[in-house]
């Protein structure tokens, strides 16, 4: 077995079935990762509390994505991947980090800000106190690295310097200051071709949707905005479709379409059948092995358990440090 460079943790909220945004900005990554790193994959459950109110879909939104995960190429028996909730040791460790955060750093951080203005009716406390769990996550599974995009880099910087002022605190060295580990992740577009991919714009295309609603989905994409005929030229470095076919297409097909579309030599519908067939010929293995791992769901719940119990051995270590630095009574 080859030695690992490190163990890196991430995290992402139970958004249920996965799209190809979460596919191409995390999935994908996360299964790379597998083959240089000890990898530490969370569901995380609290964080969505934050703002998910009706919890009626949790369940079965937890259960999608880790179906999705698993299928996408994630090893269980390497990787340790768990449901947050299930490892109750991280709302101690942040309740203890809770202490030595200021409280102005977490009002003045943009992502803090983003949150009030979508939910000004549900300004909670656990909303100012994300970023301290999100650390409490990171250093309780003695992650060396976290691997994110730009705009949750403050996040990042924020539990490196919580990690130095808890341990200076109590002049320890219980916790590890965490990297961050810079990750190019590309905004992937919607199907309406101007916003970013996701759920609640209902411009998603799901990984585990049919062939035939991927098509459908794909029918729908907007394309050059001034190709409006078919006999215009089109100008694909501004279409969408373009952009999916650059990342699922053979090469030979892509050039092809750089050239067509410029000269109205191939229309948009042809093109878009032609991006929904390759994307289709991509997702077979996964669609294949989510329908072999859906006919058992407690097999699914099992891996995910197996996950909290490996990751619940590290936490223990973790506390029985921290409770040291803290000097709390044995
Ligand atoms: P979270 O807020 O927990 O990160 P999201 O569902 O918003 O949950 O995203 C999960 C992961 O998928 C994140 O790493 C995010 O960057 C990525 N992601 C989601 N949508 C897109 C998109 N349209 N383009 C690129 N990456 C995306």
């Amino acid at each position: 077995m080859s030695v690992k460079k490190g163990r890196v943790f991430s995290g992402a909220r139970p958004t249920g079935r996965q799209h190809l945004g979460n596919y191409l900005g995390a999935i994908k990554n996360y299964v790379a990762m597998q083959d240089d790193y000890e990898c530490v994959y969370c569901i995380v459950d609290i964080h969505a509390l934050t703002t998910v109110e009706d919890t009626f879909n949790l369940r079965q939104n937890t259960y999608d994505m880790a179906l999705d995960w698993l299928a996408a190429g994630i090893r269980p028996e390497e990787t340790i991947m768990f449901v947050q909730s299930q490892v109750p040791q991280v709302t101690e460790l942040h309740t203890f980090l809770s202490m030595v955060a200021p409280l102005g750093k977490l009002t003045d951080l943009p992502t803090f800000k983003e949150k009030i203005r979508e939910n000004p009716n549900n300004v909670n406390y656990g909303l100012v106190g994300y970023p301290v769990l999100m650390t409490a996550d990171i250093v309780l599974y003695q992650s060396n690295l976290v691997p994110v995009g730009i705009d949750q880099a403050p996040h990042i910087e924020f539990a490196r310097e919580l990690v130095r002022s808890f341990n200076y605190r109590y002049n320890s060295d219980a916790l590890i200051e965490p990297q961050m580990k810079n990750t190019i992740i590309p905004k992937v577009l919607g199907i309406d071709g101007v916003n970013k991919m996701g759920k609640s714009l209902n411009n998603h295309i799901e990984l585990a949707s049919t062939p035939e609603e991927t098509q459908k989905r794909i029918s729908k994409m907007v394309t050059d905005p001034q190709r409006i005929r078919r006999d215009d030229p089109g100008d694909p470095d501004v279409c969408n479709v373009f952009s999916m076919h650059k990342i699922f297409s053979p090469a030979g097909e892509v050039e092809m379409i750089n050239v067509e579309c410029r000269r109205a030599g191939i229309g948009c519908v042809e093109c878009k059948k032609r991006f929904a067939a390759n994307l289709n010929d991509h997702l077979a293995p996964f669609r294949k092995k989510r329908i072999e791992l859906d006919a058992n769901p407690q097999a699914v719940w099992d891996i995910l358990h197996d996950g909290a119990k490996r990751a619940r051995v590290i936490a223990d270590q973790t506390m029985a440090k921290v409770r040291a630095a803290i000097q709390l009574p044995l």
